[in-house]
């Protein structure tokens, strides 16, 4: 995706949910999705300009209303009746995220599933959204706080997890009692269609929920709109960065998770056969497209030699091929031609550096005209490369051989990054001292993506989260939530006399 050049006229335009209407919207501009395993044009998708933006948050703003004042245990209920539906839809679903991202149905269907725990969450939500009460904080006098919802809320989501992703935020934003407008990334616009269709028939109001699709500009009329109180967004560091800055200098409030570049230490006594198989699945799961690939090993004094044999033996017999119609493989395409081509383009810039490919991916069968590339490794990398210090958001892995753990936490600490990062080890002090002391938010300890399940907050640090507030859990309540405290007297002279 997405050139902006007119896809073939026969193809028909992703609509636009407005207002509890499935509408072609207003859009001159239009993009192409592509099923990635073929190369092909599935779809063309408008992209938005400010006119469709406002339309969308004008509708999301009257229903604001009538939606808050729906008791919260009502609007639990039509998240129950959207997970059933969901679970009774997940195959559908994760054949959609598959033939528009291009990962494997196995890892589509459990993208699904990690999707269906946040809807799950969002039911809890009578539960967590309950205030505090502090009675007779002086004479007669009782103080309270309750949550309320903040308003009409955006997501803007990325290209990897088409359906996951958005399943972060509108559950429990609109549990919450908000509004909401998604704008989903316009490579994978479809797996978002599917999710709104089944809200509708969960039974959620016209006008919580809606749909706008495109790019800069589309986003930036979210970013800027009045009526618009909250933000959230989940794509690469330089935009998540601009999107922070913009929404909060027009006064939203805004998370905004970023790239990153997750390091994996492997230590001289770990278990070298579960470490190197959690580290393919770390650095070639999804095809790389992670924001949680383990991108960068480290392994520790004399390990380096057997963990990459052992590595390059297992990547080398990942089985690379197109995944639509839920072909066996083990890996499938990246998302664009032109994302295929900046992946590969680094193991070059890796060589140049003076790093050893080790295993190159490039060299996979091609199938017609996919977007595959295979798992690649490149080794002796040097910390002050740019294959140790970029996000390529590909398979491929660099291996950075260090002497100790110190200098280990050490290269972490420089990182700009900080989302995730994992130890190997058998022993209790190392990886206590990794736990302590490593420069990222989510760590792993002999477990290869330390990804969090929904109720815990996905907790990036660093140029991987621009906020303060994360996205995931009881984070994600207080986001989509405003406090209000009531402070009260009751003399008894108010005593009434009857
Ligand atoms: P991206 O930043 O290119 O796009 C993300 C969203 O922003 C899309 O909806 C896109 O339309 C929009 N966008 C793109 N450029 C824009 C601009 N200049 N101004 C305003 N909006 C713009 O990211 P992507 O390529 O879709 O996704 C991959 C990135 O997302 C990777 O960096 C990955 O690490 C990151 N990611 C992070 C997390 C996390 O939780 N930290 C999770 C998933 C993905």
């Amino acid at each position: 995706m997405t050139a902006t050049r007119t896809a073939p006229p026969a193809l028909e335009s992703v609509k636009l949910l407005i207002g509890g209407r499935w509408e072609a919207g207003d859009a001159r501009r239009f993009g192409e999705v592509f099923n990635p395993s073929t190369g092909q044009v599935i779809a063309r998708v408008p992209l938005c300009g400010p006119a469709d933006v406002d339309r969308a948050v004008q509708a999301a703003a009257a229903a604001l209303p009538a939606w808050a004042e729906v008791p919260v245990v009502e609007r639990a209920q039509v998240m129950f009746r959207f997970r059933d539906l969901v679970v009774r839809h997940a195959e559908e679903l994760a054949r959609t995220v598959t033939r528009e991202h291009g990962k494997t149905l196995a890892e589509a269907r459990a993208s699904v599933q990690r999707g269906v725990e946040m809807i799950e969450f969002a039911c809890g939500i009578p539960s967590l959204i309950m205030g505090q009460t502090l009675p007779n904080i002086a004479a007669n006098v009782d103080c309270e706080t309750v949550r309320h919802p903040v308003g009409v809320c955006a997501g803007i989501t990325p290209f990897n997890f088409p359906a996951m992703v958005p399943l972060w935020m509108f559950p429990v934003a609109v549990t919450c009692g908000n509004t909401f407008v998604l704008k989903p990334s316009e490579k994978v616009p479809l797996s978002a269609v599917k999710l709104g269709e089944l809200l509708r028939e969960a039974g959620l109001p016209d006008g919580v929920f809606n749909i706008v699709h495109g790019d800069k500009e589309c986003v930036d009329a979210l970013l800027t709109h009045p009526l618009v109180r909250a933000i959230s967004f989940v794509g690469s560091t330089a935009v998540a960065k601009a999107i922070y800055e913009t929404g909060t200098r027009h006064g939203k409030r805004v998370q905004a998770a970023g790239g990153a570049k997750n390091h994996i230490i492997i230590m001289p006594d770990a278990d070298l056969e579960q470490a190197a198989k959690a580290l393919q699945s770390a650095a070639f799961g999804c095809a790389g497209e992670r924001c949680m690939a383990g991108s960068l090993a480290l392994p520790v004094g004399n390990v380096g030699d057997r963990l990459v044999e052992t590595l390059c033996g297992l990547a080398g017999k990942m089985k690379v091929g197109p995944t639509d119609g839920g072909a066996d493989v083990d890996m499938g395409p990246v998302i664009t031609r032109a994302h295929l081509e900046r992946v590969a383009g680094y193991l070059d810039v890796g060589r140049e550096e003076g790093a050893a490919v080790a295993l190159d991916g490039r060299q996979v069968p091609r199938h017609g005209d996919g977007f595959l590339i295979g798992p690649s490794v490149l080794d002796r990398v040097k910390p002050d490369m740019r294959v140790a210090k970029e996000e390529i958001f590909g398979p491929v892995l660099s291996v950075v051989r260090v002497n100790d753990l110190d200098e280990a936490i050490a290269i972490g600490r420089r990182c700009p990054y900080g989302n995730g990062a994992s130890i190997f080890t058998r022993s209790g002090w190392a990886a206590r001292q990794f736990k302590q002391h490593f420069n990222a938010g989510m760590i792993g300890i002999n477990v290869g993506v330390p990804a969090p399940m929904a109720w815990f907050p996905f907790t990036g640090w660093n140029q991987s989260f621009f906020g303060d507030l994360h996205i995931q859990g009881t984070e994600a309540v207080q986001f989509y939530t405003q406090q209000k405290m009531t402070m009260s007297c009751w003399k008894t002279l108010d005593k009434p006399v009857f």
